[in-house]
């Protein structure tokens, strides 16, 4: 059975290590029918080759356990979107203690977490109008010559 997932949205910002840039970030919740059930944070960077987007997703723990976190990098190849989960050294936000303890890619992709991960991704990159936004400026011809 499908239920609805949504979330919302509040616009921040990150300071990047790289270039020493802010760059700006979308964060809120998600809901399963209305029960809220993972935070997320969304860095939306063009620092890299390509730019894209890096999602923090943590989940609420049981009674007296921290949150679990992993985080996803989403590309726009082609009108469709590619993730990938990296392990958490490479995560910008592994730092950010509140979202818990920050899972490995083999964790983050256990059948158990999986799915939910994804579908918590999927709604923030096509439900928040920012991380949208983003992907439509990064395809804008200019981008994509590199300029
Ligand atoms: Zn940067």
């Amino acid at each position: 059975m499908s239920t609805a997932l949504t979330i919302d949205a509040q616009s921040a910002s990150e300071y990047c290590r790289t270039c020493k840039l802010e760059y700006p970030v979308s964060r809120g919740s998600a809901y399963e029918n209305g029960t809220p059930f993972a935070i997320y944070v969304a860095g939306m960077h063009a620092c890299e080759k390509g730019g894209s987007a890096i999602i923090a997703i943590a989940f609420r723990g049981a009674a007296g356990e921290a949150p679990r976190a992993a985080t996803v990098q989403v590309w726009a190849v082609e009108e469709q979107f590619q993730m990938s989960v990296p392990e958490p050294a490479q995560s910008p936000w592994l730092s950010h203690k509140y979202l818990g303890r920050m899972l490995s890619r083999t964790e983050a992709l256990e059948p158990s977490l999986k799915a939910s991960l994804f579908r918590v991704a999927d709604a923030v990159v096509y439900q928040n109008r920012q991380v949208r936004g983003f992907f439509a400026w990064l395809d804008r011809p200019s981008a994509k010559n590199g300029t």
